[in-house]
C-alpha cells in the first residue's frame, strides 16, 4: 500500500486534536511533553532522537504529532518483517487467545514445533531457547566452557574464548568484559576473565591466540554495531579450518546479521562456512516478543543437563509461536529475495554518495554502514537532519550511520529514503562551503 510520504509533515490523523492541557493525570501527547517526561523519569542509558513513535505499519511509523517517518533502522534488525506484519500479528493473536506462558516446568504445544523448525532451518540438531540476544551469547559462553571441560579436557576453570575487537554481543557484565568499546565496559569492572580479543577479520591473529585452553572462537559473521563491517572473504573459512584443526568450537553470533538481513537466512552462508553453533535473537521474535536461541548439534548442546541453564521465559508458547512463524516466513515469504534485490539498489545508490560527504560505504544485503565526512557533520547531526525529512536512522561510533530498513520496504520507498540522505548531504555541503 502507498503510505503518504508527501503528507508526513502534515498528517494529523493519529493525534487529531488531543491535548493534555497541562493536566498531570493525563498522559503526555506532544513530542516535547513526552521527551521532557521521559528524560525526567527514565535512566539516561540511551540518547534517543527526538521523535515519539505511536504507530507503525510496514516500513513506516507515525509519531504522536501524526507525522510519518520511514523506518530505516527497523529496531536494529528486530523488525526485519516490518511493523505489524499481518502474518506475525495473526500468529500472535491466535496464541494470545490460547496460552502465553507456562515456564519450562511443563511442556507447551508450541515448543516442539518451534525448536524443530528452527533447528531444521539451519541444519542443526538442537535448540536452547532464551529471550534476548545477550542471553543467547551468555548461553554460548557457558556451553563452550562446559564443552571444553567435559569434551575437550581443558583443566577446570581455565577455558578461554577468543573474540574479535570491535565486537558487540550485548550488555551483561560478562559480555562487556570482552568489549573494546570504553562506553560499554568502562567503570563496570571487575571483569569476567577468560577472553582473548584479537582484531576482527584477522585469522592469523586468531591462530596466534589459540592454545590448549581455547574452548571457542566467538564472532559476528558481519559486525553490525561496529558499522556493518564485512570481513575478508577468507576470514570465516580460515577460522573454520583453524577450529577444526585445533578442536575449538566456532560460534557465529547471527543475532543481527542472521534471519534475512543479508539476503540469506544465515550471514555465514556468504562464505559457505558452517559454524558449530549459531546464536539468534532480534528478528527471531518477529518484533513482537524477545526470542533468542543457541542452535547446535547434540555434540555441543548435549553438555547441558537439567538445572544447569535456563530462563523463566525462554521457550514460552508466545515466543514459540512467533519463532516458528518467523521460520516459516523466511522459508516461504519474499523476504530473502527482497533483501537481495533491494540490497543491490542500496549498494548501487550508496556509491553516488561516496566522495560527496560520505567517506566510505559498506553494504551486504539490505544492510549498510556509511562513514560521514566528520568535516561535514557528526553522525548524530546527520540523523537529526534525516529525521526532519522523515527518515529514521541511528548513528553509531561518532560518524557512522547504519541503514537496516525492514525487508518489506518497497523499492520506491527505499529510493525516497536514500534521496533524503542525498539531500541532507547536499544541504550540509552547501552550508559548509
Ligand atoms: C543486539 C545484539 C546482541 C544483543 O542482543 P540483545 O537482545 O540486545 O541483548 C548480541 N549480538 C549481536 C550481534 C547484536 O547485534
Amino acid at each position: 500500500m502507498s503510505i503518504g510520504r508527501d503528507t508526513w509533515m502534515s498528517d494529523t490523523r493519529v493525534l487529531g486534536n488531543r491535548q493534555s492541557g497541562g493536566d498531570p493525570s493525563r498522559p503526555p501527547v506532544s513530542t516535547a511533553e513526552h521527551i521532557a517526561l521521559a528524560e525526567a523519569r527514565s535512566a539516561h542509558n540511551y540518547a534517543p532522537l527526538p521523535v515519539v513513535i505511536a504507530e507503525g505499519e510496514g516500513a513506516w511509523v507515525t509519531d504522536v504529532e501524526g507525522r510519518r517517518h520511514l523506518d530505516m533502522l527497523a529496531g536494529y534488525s528486530a523488525m526485519n518483517f516490518g511493523h505489524r506484519n499481518p502474518d506475525l500479528l495473526a500468529a500472535a493473536h491466535h496464541q494470545l487467545d490460547r496460552v502465553t506462558l507456562t515456564s519450562r516446568a511443563f511442556y507447551n504445544d508450541q515448543f516442539a514445533p518451534f525448536v524443530t523448525a528452527l533447528a531444521d532451518l539451519v541444519g542443526k540438531e538442537r535448540v536452547l531457547p532464551m529471550n534476548t540476544g545477550a542471553e543467547a551469547v551468555e548461553t554460548a559462553i557457558k556451553v563452550a566452557r562446559r564443552w571444553a571441560y567435559d569434551v575437550k579436557g581443558v583443566p577446570d576453570g581455565q577455558a578461554t574464548i577468543i573474540v574479535a575487537g570491535g565486537n558487540f554481543h550485548g550488555r551483561t557484565t560478562t559480555i562487556i568484559s570482552f568489549s573494546s568499546d570504553p562506553d560499554a565496559y568502562g567503570g563496570f569492572g571487575p571483569y569476567t576473565p577468560g577472553f582473548r580479543s584479537v582484531p576482527y577479520g584477522d585469522a592469523d591473529a586468531v591462530a596466534e591466540a589459540v592454545d590448549g585452553t581455547t574452548a571457542a572462537v566467538l564472532v559476528e559473521p558481519v559486525q553490525g554495531e561496529a558499522g556493518v563491517i564485512v570481513p575478508p572473504a577468507d576470514y570465516l573459512p580460515r577460522l573454520r579450518e583453524l577450529c577444526d584443526r585445533e578442536n575449538v568450537l566456532l560460534i557465529a553470533d547471527e543475532v543481527q546479521a542472521g534471519l534475512g538481513r543479508t539476503g540469506t537466512v544465515l550471514a555465514c552462508e556468504h562464505s559457505g562456512v558452517v559454524p558449530d553453533a549459531y546464536l539468534f535473537g532480534k528478528a527471531l521474535g518477529g518484533g513482537v516478543v524477545p526470542v533468542s536461541a543457541m542452535v547446535a548439534d547434540e555434540s555441543v548442546l548435549g553438555v547441558i543437563h537439567p538445572g544447569q541453564h535456563g530462563s523463566t521465559f525462554g521457550g514460552n508458547p508466545l515466543a514459540g509461536a512467533m519463532g516458528r512463524t518467523v521460520v516459516r516466513m523466511l522459508k516461504e515469504g519474499p523476504y530473502l529475495e527482497n533483501a537481495r534485490r533491494l540490497g543491490e539498489v542500496l549498494s548501487t545508490r550508496l556509491k553516488e554518495f561516496t566522495g560527496n560527504g560520505v567517506v566510505t560505504a559498506r553494504s551486504i544485503g539490505l544492510w549498510a554502514g556509511i562513514d560521514v565526512d566528520p568535516a561535514l557533520a557528526t553522525g548524530r547531526e546527520m540523523c537529526e537532519r534525516l529525521l526532519q525529512r522523515g527518515v529514521l536512522v541511528k548513528d553509531t561510533h561518532g560518524s557512522t550511520i547504519r541503514f537496516s530498513p525492514p525487508l518489506v520496504i518497497s523499492e520506491e520507498d527505499l529510493n525516497w529514503g536514500l534521496d533524503q540522505l542525498g539531500a541532507v548531504l547536499a544541504e550540509l555541503r552547501a552550508e559548509r562551503a
